[in-house]
């Protein structure tokens, strides 16, 4: 394992989040909303051995949190609306950012599983003809 070359995850993090492949950039990532393809079409990636489970929901959990409280709070000072408008508005706007942001942060943690070769990325058979410098 030490020998493998070292994979930069920032690179990876942003090809991901994007949605296309962490390795080569060109393939998509998901086959459907948050399916992700058993191999990238382009390198060949086996990119079904990543383990998100739960770690994308959580953290969108976290991002969309940290973005409704806050505005509830400075809506709430600035205009005081009757509850039931925070009740429609907030709702709303949880479910459309964590539909938005959770295939963001999906395909971020099977970049970040693939750039740290963390589960079914341990050791990609694609690494024999890719050179670092092409990630
Ligand atoms: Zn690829």
């Amino acid at each position: 394992m030490e020998d493998l070359p070292k994979r930069k995850i920032s690179t990876a993090l942003w090809r991901g989040a994007w949605g296309y492949c962490p390795q080569c950039n060109e393939g998509r990532l998901f086959s459907a909303y948050l399916k992700a393809y058993e191999h990238c079409s382009h390198c060949d990636l086996h990119l079904a051995g990543h383990k998100a489970d739960d770690a994308p929901p959580y953290f969108t959990m976290f991002i969309v949190g940290h973005i409704i409280v806050p505005l509830a709070v400075v809506i709430e000072h600035a205009y005081v609306p009757p509850i039931y408008i925070h009740v429609i508005f907030f709702s709303v706007l949880t479910i459309v950012l964590s539909l938005i942001i959770l295939p963001i942060v999906k395909g971020a943690v099977i970049a970040m599983q693939w750039a740290l070769r963390m589960h079914g990325f341990a050791a990609s058979p694609t690494d024999a003809h890719k050179s670092e410098t092409d990630i």
